[in-house]
């Protein structure tokens, strides 16, 4: 334990040495000057994660897309990004000013006074905009056959709990529990985890904060557990698939949620299903850890058990996992790259990679239709869920759960609440 500790020390240590011996510079976020916008070929999504970001001004990458977790870690701290510029990035190297649009992608190198007059604009419209929205915080969205929408909010961290709650959360609908495991150079221990997902079922209560178990793999390995190198790791070894060869890791980790379960309304999902007997297997997994901790005395409560549709198997079996879980989540980041065989983060094929395509739009009407028809509550956790112009869409094909970036969710409310008036 007193090194498991100090690894992270070490680790710093050593990577000092390794610079030193380069003869290199360390690249480090922790000292960037307020304001500043972060300029990159590409960029750990982890890395941003641990960055300072209140002092992040933007960010500006050649890889990744708008589902990339660098755009979901950006949207939901309020930081305006634009990914996939490719080697249009290295055009920025000597810039001294960039001005940044995140909702159209576009960046501006050295902008001239009309264009600065014109961002100022903007920028001070968009913050007119944000304050008129406030008003939607304390609103539980209702349509007009009386059917409440929930708006949860995504985090990934307890530091966004406020934030989350300053928006006017009705829960959270995905706790993505990667960042857990990804802050330290070890694995975080079964007490650890029970105090973090304690906290956020206490500060939700009586809301229900649905955990997502580990969906390490494809874009966010992890220091700890043994990656093997594979051709394709979003095809590959990740989410429900590593959790299952990984007992010692998963069963850690469910003894934890059991144990939160007693402190407010926690559920969980699993990430990446494609077979029944995935559900099953953890079923007798949780079984195994509930009979563990009954027979250690320590206290615990049972949870509802979902599943995030993310892959066109999941889709096409909706009917039969209907009937054995409690609610489904719909990922539309994975499951729209998945649909379309276009990797979220290859900005090459960005155009594929669209929720709004006929072909996606219709998977998720299948899982909406399959969930309703079993009774079980459907809702979407992609960022998808956080567009007004498709949240009509969703809520008129059944889904009644709707999480998303914290700073999407007044607009959201709006969304429906417009709807609902419309009758
Ligand atoms: C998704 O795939 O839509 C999702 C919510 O999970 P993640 O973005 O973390 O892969
Ligand atoms: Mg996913």
């Amino acid at each position: 334990h007193y090194l498991n500790a100090r690894a992270d020390d070490v680790h710093a240590v050593g990577r000092q040495i390794c610079l030193v011996l380069l003869g290199q510079d360390d690249v480090s976020l922790e000292n960037i000057p307020e304001g500043a916008i972060l300029i990159a070929a590409d960029i750990g999504a982890w890395d941003l994660a641990r960055a300072p970001l209140k002092r992040i001004g933007g960010v500006v990458c050649g890889h990744g897309g708008a589902t990339s977790h660098i755009a979901i870690i950006a949207r939901s701290h309020g930081i305006p990004a634009v990914l996939g510029l490719g080697d249009q990035v290295n055009a920025l190297r000597t810039a001294r000013d960039v001005a940044l649009d995140g909702n159209a992608g576009h960046v501006i190198i050295d902008p001239d006074e009309a264009t600065r007059a014109d961002f100022a604009g903007r920028v001070e419209a968009a913050a007119k905009e944000r304050a008129g929205l406030t008003i939607f915080k304390t609103v539980t969205p209702k349509l007009a056959d009386g059917r409440i929408i929930e708006v949860a909010a995504n985090i990934g961290s307890l530091e966004e709990i406020e934030a989350a709650q300053e928006a006017g959360a009705m829960g959270i609908g995905l706790f993505r529990t990667e960042l857990l495991f990804m802050r330290h150079m070890h694995l975080p221990s079964e007490d650890m985890q029970a105090e973090t997902y304690a906290a956020l079922a206490k500060a939700f209560a009586p809301y229900p904060v649905i955990v997502r178990t580990l969906d390490i793999g494809g874009d966010k390995p992890i220091a700890g557990i043994e990656f093997p190198d594979e051709e394709n790791p979003f095809l590959g070894w990740r989410g429900i698939r590593m959790c299952l060869d990984r007992p010692d890791i998963f069963k850690r980790q469910l003894r934890a949620l059991l144990r939160a379960a007693v402190h407010g309304n926690i559920k969980v999902m699993l990430p990446m299903v494609s077979d029944i007997s995935e559900v099953r297997q953890t079923r007798v997994l949780v079984d195994e850890c509930t009979a563990e901790l009954k027979a250690e005395g320590v206290p615990h409560a049972s949870f509802d058990l979902g599943v995030m549709i993310e892959t066109p198997a999941a889709v096409l079996i909706a009917p039969a996992l209907a009937k054995e879980v409690a609610f489904f989540s719909i990922g539309t980041n994975d499951l729209t790259q998945y649909i379309m065989a276009a990797d979220r983060l290859n900005p090459t094929v960005a155009k594929l990679n669209d929720v709004t395509n006929p072909a996606v739009i219709s998977a998720i009407e299948m899982t909406a239709k399959a969930g309703v028809a079993a009774g079980i509550m459907v809702g979407m956790c992609g960022e998808a869920a956080g567009r007004p112009d498709l949240i009509a869409t969703f809520v008129k094909m059944g889904l009644t759960e709707l999480s998303m970036s914290p700073a999407s969710i007044q607009r959201a409310k709006k969304a429906i609440m417009a709807m609902a008036a419309e009758g």
